[in-house]
């Protein structure tokens, strides 16, 4: 059996984030990820925004590692030359009577320490976003655009010249505590033992928590589909652009974002699924990513839009529920050399080096 320091479970950016910092400061890191390559979970189906981290609760992880974590994205982007734009995001009101939605999301951003945010009306936004017909919208001159798959390339690179090893094609079956090691089974029938372990394994975070007796949490899978413009419209609009978000239901509205390929996504929509790996069946007519989208750009025609890709979501609340749920990141309460990070939905991508920072520290600590 394969004594090892530290196993990281998922290597999504979360899994990925963690393994580059511990293995600067421990030898023996493994990530063990199921999938053929890295990344292939939501770290690579989602927007790709560097939020700034306007809409979660003040205090919440969510806030704190979103609002530290975009600024630690942007210093990692620059040095290692990952592609990113901090292209800037506009929030749209339908009328004057939004105003004080806009407000509120406003202080909410200001209280969570987003810099720059303001208040703007239609010549402000018409000289960014001509196209867009909206009296009144929230700037905010700090959101951005990663290129998800070169952040996970970048992250891998760093956690290999640190000397951690990174296994694709191998999951996670179950696990035991013995002697106060943990004893990992893995899908190659192989034991692995692991002083330390951390559970970054996203849409399966609750049945690798359960492997361990942790069974207060469930992940339900919730699917975010996209449109995109053809790519001819691609120039219809500049960057990233908002609709108020609903007061209830789940999903930030269907949106327009310009990603790094200089495609212009809409969506993601918001809608529950069964089945952890079912991104494709029962798909959305394009037609309501189009009723959407014309209330914010209303020049855009139904032959602009095509189908495009989706992500599954881990959610800790049920489909009846919308209510705030935070990342979960603790230590297994039975085991306290079990390291359990569940529900790291949006914004994950954006807080993913915060949280591999604070993953580090408490593998420290243990
Ligand atoms: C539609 C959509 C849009 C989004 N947009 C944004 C955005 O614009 N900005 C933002 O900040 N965030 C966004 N997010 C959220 C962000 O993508 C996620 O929070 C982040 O990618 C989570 O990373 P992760 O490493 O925790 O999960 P994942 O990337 O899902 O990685 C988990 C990994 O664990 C592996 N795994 C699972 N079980 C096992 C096992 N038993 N053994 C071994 N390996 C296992 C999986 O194969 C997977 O690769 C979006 C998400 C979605 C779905």
């Amino acid at each position: 059996m394969v004594t090892t320091n530290v196993v990281i479970i998922g290597g999504g950016v979360v899994g990925l984030a963690a393994a580059a910092e511990i293995s600067r400061h421990y030898d023996d890191v493994f990530v063990l990820e199921a999938a053929p390559r890295l990344g292939l979970g939501a770290s690579s189906r989602n927007s790709g925004v560097i939020h700034a981290g306007l809409y979660y609760t003040p205090g919440s992880l969510k806030a704190f590692h979103c609002v530290r974590g975009a600024r630690m994205l942007y210093e990692f982007c620059a040095e290692h030359r990952v592609p990113y734009n901090r292209i800037g995001k506009f929030v749209v009101a339908d009328s004057r009577d939004q105003f004080d939605a806009l407000a509120a999301i406003k202080a909410r951003g200001d209280q969570n320490g987003v810099e720059g945010l303001d208040i703007v009306g239609r010549e402000f936004i018409r000289r960014h976003e001509p196209n867009v017909a909206s009296p009144l919208a929230l700037y905010s001159p700090n959101t951005g655009i990663v290129d998800a798959e070169e952040l996970i390339r970048a992250l891998a690179r760093i956690a290999q010249d640190n000397g951690a090893h990174l296994v694709t094609d191998t999951r996670l079956i179950g696990a035991e505590i013995r002697d106060g090691l943990a004893i990992l089974k893995t899908s190659h029938d192989e034991e692995v033992s692991a002083r330390v372990v951390v559970n970054a394994a996203g849409l399966y975070s609750d049945e690798v928590a359960r492997m361990f007796g942790y069974d207060e949490h469930q992940i339900y899978a919730c699917r975010g589909e996209y449109a995109e413009l053809v790519p001819k419209m691609s120039g219809i609009v500049n960057g990233l652009i908002y609709p108020v978000p609903p007061a209830s239901g789940h999903g930030l509205g269907v949106h327009f974002t310009k990603n790094m390929a200089g495609r212009v996504l809409l969506g993601p929509n918001a809608r529950y699924v069964e089945d952890k790996e079912d991104y494709e069946s029962n798909p959305t007519p394009l037609s309501e990513f189009y009723e959407s989208a014309r209330m914010i750009v209303p020049s855009l025609q139904f032959e602009d839009l095509r189908p495009s890709y989706s992500g599954l979501r881990s959610r800790l609340r049920p489909a009846h529920d919308s209510s705030f749920a935070d990342f979960v990141l603790r230590y297994d309460p039975n085991h306290p050399f079990v390291i359990q990070a569940i529900g790291i939905e949006s914004p994950g991508l954006t807080s993913s080096l915060s949280l591999g920072q604070t993953i580090s520290s408490m593998v420290r600590e243990v």
